[in-house]
């Protein structure tokens, strides 16, 4: 893990946890943003870093050995709206929208259960046994599946889901800015700043490594 990164005479030194000390002509700091925050310890950085938040949620997967293709309904899941009897945030037919999740056809679910959510608070003293019987009823309510689970894995994501605000792209282009000015050639990438979605995460990989390849062959 990276502890810390500091400027040198020739580029940067990126002291590791275990006291290992790497010389490097670039960095990507690939990590949420509050990681990147801490790896540099900048105060002129932290008044942008503090406006990139995140949030946390509860993900809870359920698995049923039913076919996939018994679930009525067209599709890859719902979002819940505001009023409901739910308790969930959104449902993810996982089988369905992801096949190799599932490689029997078995129908596997995934429901959020998110820290804006109105029961989160409750929800989040739960243990995995009763979250899951949350989800059960969720389930069984908003699609009517009766069968018993087969599996159930419950997750408690603290903090980790970047949640973008109005402003977020004038932080970004900001923090940009700043470590033009400070730290040339450390790059920030990453679901912090540049989407949240798995496809954006590889796109803004695949940048990243073309913005050091074309920055190494000028210098
Ligand atoms: C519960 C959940 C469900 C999601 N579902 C979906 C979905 O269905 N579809 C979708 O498109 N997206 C989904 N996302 C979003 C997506 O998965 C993430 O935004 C994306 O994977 C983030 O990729 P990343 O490379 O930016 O960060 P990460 O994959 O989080 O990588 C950051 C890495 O940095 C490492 N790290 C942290 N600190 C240090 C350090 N000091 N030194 C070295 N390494 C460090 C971490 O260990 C980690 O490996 C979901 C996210 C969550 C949390």
């Amino acid at each position: 893990m990276a502890q810390k990164v500091e400027k040198t005479a020739n580029g940067y030194e990126v002291l590791l946890t275990d006291g290992i000390k790497l010389e490097a002509d670039y960095v990507v700091l690939s990590t949420l943003a509050s990681a990147a925050q801490s790896i540099l310890q900048d105060p002129r950085l932290d008044e942008n870093f503090d406006q990139l938040i995140t949030k946390s949620l509860i993900s809870v997967y359920v698995g049923f050995d039913i076919k996939d293709s018994e679930l009525a309904y067209d599709g890859t899941g719902f979002i819940t709206t505001e009023g409901t009897d739910l308790k969930c945030d959104a449902c993810t037919w996982t089988s369905r929208k992801w096949e190799h999740t599932s490689k029997n056809d078995r129908l596997l679910m995934r429901l959020f259960y998110k820290s804006s959510n109105p029961n989160y608070e409750r929800l989040i003293q739960l243990s995995d046994d009763e979250l899951g019987q949350v989800a059960l009823r969720d389930i069984r309510q908003s699609l009517g599946i009766t069968a018993e689970p087969v599996s159930c894995e419950v997750t408690k994501w603290h903090d980790n889901m970047p949640n973008y605000h109005l402003q977020h792209r004038q932080v970004v282009e900001s923090l940009e800015q700043q470590l033009d000015t400070y730290y040339p050639g450390v790059i920030l990438a990453g679901c912090s700043y540049y989407g949240v979605g798995i496809p954006d995460c590889i796109a803004n990989g695949e940048q990243s490594a073309r913005l050091v390849m074309e920055q190494a062959s000028k210098s």
